[in-house]
């Protein structure tokens, strides 16, 4: 596990007017388990607008193939450096993502499978704030619209309530415009723009929809916010 200290936290990053954030149960110390650039993104301005004490987990063995992981990683890694944020680089343990959700291969996005990935994101998460002095923890993956949220609150929460004082974050950052300035601050910084949720059964899902509908199969490490008409 690697860490990047980060200097100066809370560096003047935003030009947009969003609420003071207040962390729940009093908390100090934020550690945002965060699943990519773009939608951590938004999150990590909206933190630092309110004053927030925060560091980077990046723990995602789900994602695939390690080519992709590594273009998630490292805008993130982009990002935060940026704006001397720390970030905690986690194990890319996959064989052990595999086998928790054996079984549950053909499960559909927001199913089963998801849950126990989401689980086990948490876990080591929840596991790391406890150890490392961290109040409160937080997910970016409630950002994306494909996502259930009631599915990431219930896993976050059951994660942090194995430690005694650590609290899962449930704030909906979707609202209040935060889908459209996770956009905005993805088209400034020309972040990644993965096609898939992560795993190679999303993979394989998106594929057999766009073969279906007549689109071409997802292009790894070629699509970039604001740098084409579509995007
Ligand atoms: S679809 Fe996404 S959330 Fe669900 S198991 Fe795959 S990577 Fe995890």
């Amino acid at each position: 596990m690697e860490v990047l200290d980060g200097a100066t936290p809370f560096a003047a990053m935003t030009e947009y007017n969003r609420p003071t954030l207040t962390l729940p149960n009093s908390g100090q110390k934020v550690l945002l388990h965060s699943c990519c650039a773009p939608c951590s993104g938004e999150v990590m301005e909206a933190m630092t607008a309110s004053g927030i004490d925060y560091s980077i987990f990046f723990y995602n063995p789900n994602i695939h193939p390690e080519r992709e992981y590594e273009i998630r990683k490292n805008e993130n890694i982009r990002f935060a450096e940026e704006h001397n944020i720390e970030f905690i680089d986690a194990d890319y343990d996959k064989d052990n993502w595999f086998e928790r959700v054996k079984g549950l291969e053909n499960e559909p996005e927001r199913g089963e499978r998801c849950t126990v990935c989401f689980d086990m994101r948490f876990e080591r998460t929840a596991l790391y704030a406890y150890e490392h002095g961290f109040d409160v923890i937080v997910s970016s993956l409630g950002l994306s619209r494909w996502k259930d949220m009631n599915q990431i609150n219930g896993c976050g929460e059951r994660a942090a309530a194995r430690y005694p004082g650590l609290v899962y974050w449930t704030y909906n950052w979707r609202k209040g415009g935060g889908s459209q300035r996770m956009i905005e601050i993805s088209k400034r910084e020309e972040f990644y723009q993965q096609e898939y949720c992560g795993c190679i059964y999303s993979l394989r899902d998106t594929n057999r929809h766009r073969r279906a509908s007549g689109r071409p199969a997802v292009e790894i490490g070629v699509k970039f916010y604001g740098r084409d008409s579509s995007s």
